[in-house]
């Protein structure tokens, strides 16, 4: 069929595919040997949009609008939070 790749309704990571939206030429540019890379908007599971390059979502580099990595962040100060109590515990027994 020779139909270029689909991925709406897709789902990568909390990333929907909605619709396709464009293309854009990634390294040196359209006429300089650039790759034409398809562009998606997404919906992501916290209800935020974001425009994401198809190849990126392929290969599982972006999964989220960026609400992951911030939860990673939440995630470490609650393990440096539980540490500093614990050698706090420790310093009173
Ligand atoms: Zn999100």
């Amino acid at each position: 069929m020779g139909r270029r790749l689909d991925l709406t309704g897709q789902k990568f990571g909390k990333l929907t595919a909605v619709e396709r939206a464009g293309t854009r030429y990634s390294g040196a540019g359209k006429y300089k040997g650039g790759q034409a890379v398809t562009m998606w908007r997404c919906i992501c599971d916290c209800g935020n949009e974001k425009i994401v390059r198809g190849d990126s979502l392929r290969c599982g580099k972006t999964q989220s609008c960026g609400c992951i990595c911030r939860s990673k962040e939440h995630i470490q100060r609650a393990v440096e939070g539980r540490r500093k109590w614990l050698a706090e515990q420790k310093a009173k027994a």
